[in-house]
């Protein structure tokens, strides 16, 4: 088993897709272990997306990603970080595939709906940003 962080971004939290999305989630198989709905400041902002931090779009993802509410959660199982990147699709939307949430809800390249973890390493690093052992289900 597993786990990957998931967050739904401000841009679709905003459209109230998040319940669109996380049934997306849960048909493809994937268990919610914790979840929560924050408004991050700009500086957890900048601190989960600290990696980014030279690329020319990491101020303006920073605005973007404490605009608004977030919805974030963990989810659980086999293989559940590569699973969960093939569901959400494409980072830029017009490149994403038929099917994927990206495709079906992000409205360009920053906001795009979802955020999910890369590799099991930075998954553990980005549920630990966000939740205690307490909060995750065992
Ligand atoms: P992913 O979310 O697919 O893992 P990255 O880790 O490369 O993509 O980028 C993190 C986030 O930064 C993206 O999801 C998107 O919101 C934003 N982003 C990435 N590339 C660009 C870009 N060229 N212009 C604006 N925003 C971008
Ligand atoms: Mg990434």
């Amino acid at each position: 088993m597993q786990r990957t962080l998931s967050i739904i971004k401000p841009d679709a939290v905003g459209r109230n897709l998040s319940g669109a999305i996380l049934k997306m989630i849960q048909d493809a198989g994937l268990t919610v272990k914790a979840m929560k709905l924050i408004r991050m400041t700009k500086e957890q902002a900048e601190g989960f997306y600290a990696v980014h931090k030279a690329r020319p779009f990491f101020a303006d993802l920073c605005c973007f990603m404490c605009s608004g509410p977030v919805v974030v959660s963990v989810l659980e199982g086999e293989g559940a970080v590569t699973r969960y990147r093939d569901l959400m699709g494409a980072t830029n939307p017009a490149n994403a595939a038929e099917g994927t949430i990206r495709k079906q809800y992000a409205l360009d390249i920053e906001k795009n709906s979802v955020h999910g973890s890369d590799a099991p390493e930075t998954a553990a690093v980005e549920i630990a940003y966000f939740f205690s052992q307490l909060e995750i289900v065992g």
